[in-house]
């Protein structure tokens, strides 16, 4: 259901209460709504509720800009949602990496870089971490799909995990991925490919995806709260 550009989730359960959530990081609304009612029900009651929703929405997006990081020493990272404490070593030569041992990460970097530089940097090296776990994955699911000729790219995306060009059989993957755990990534990466068959979230997005992967709600719910974990 869309209201006002809004894209609402609409879950039946046999439950006796409409329960409401909005999740981050790009404010998704879910509505659990007891199996009797109808969809004129949870809209109405959607409506009753659009000044607490787009209140929600407005936090999740300032939260969302406070977690702007600085790229010194001391500061959690995460990667494949691991904790990895920060430690930044100046150098005076040689090339800039990033290594993790144990849960240190580890950034060696040109004494006197800025803090963009270091920020760069850490992107640069999620990138190919992510695209490494991405490359043998999407394989993976490509042929247990049996889907062929799909090609996919890591980008930086504001509000959504990923999208997918039915047309174009391309698949976009936020950047931010190589934050969270890889079943996570697995539930996008599964959830895209889905798109190239049903391209709404509708009853049988939702049954094929059940299929495919069994539990990807709870590895959904996963993933929205993974963000939302204080850095
Ligand atoms: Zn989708």
């Amino acid at each position: 259901m869309n209201i006002d550009g809004i894209d609402i989730e609409i879950e039946r359960k046999p439950i006796k209460n409409m329960h409401l959530s909005v999740y981050p990081p790009d404010g998704r609304v879910h509505l659990s709504i007891p199996d009797y009612l109808a969809d004129n029900d949870a809209k109405s009651y959607i409506i009753s509720k659009w000044e607490w929703i787009t209140k929600k929405r407005d936090e999740i997006a300032s939260q969302e800009r406070q977690t702007q990081r600085e790229y010194v020493s001391g500061e959690n990272h995460y990667l494949f949602g691991e904790r990895y404490l920060l430690r930044v070593a100046y150098t005076t030569s040689g090339a800039n990496t990033i290594s993790t041992q144990g849960n240190v990460m580890t950034m060696n970097i040109r004494q006197g870089s800025t803090q963009e530089r270091r920020a760069e940097l850490m992107a640069e090296w999620y990138r190919s971490q992510l695209k490494e776990y991405v490359t043998t994955t999407m394989d993976k699911w490509m042929k247990q799909l049996d889907e062929t000729e799909v090609a996919w790219q890591i980008k930086t995306m504001k509000t959504m995990w990923g999208s997918c060009n039915a047309k174009k059989r391309s698949v976009l993957l936020n950047l931010e991925l190589a934050r969270v755990p890889k079943e996570c990534i697995d539930y996008v990466i599964v959830h895209e490919l889905t798109h190239l068959k049903v391209q709404s979230h509708n009853k049988l997005f939702e049954a094929l995806m059940t299929k495919r992967l069994p539990g990807w709600r709870h590895k959904r719910e996963k993933l929205n709260s993974f963000i939302a974990l204080p850095i």
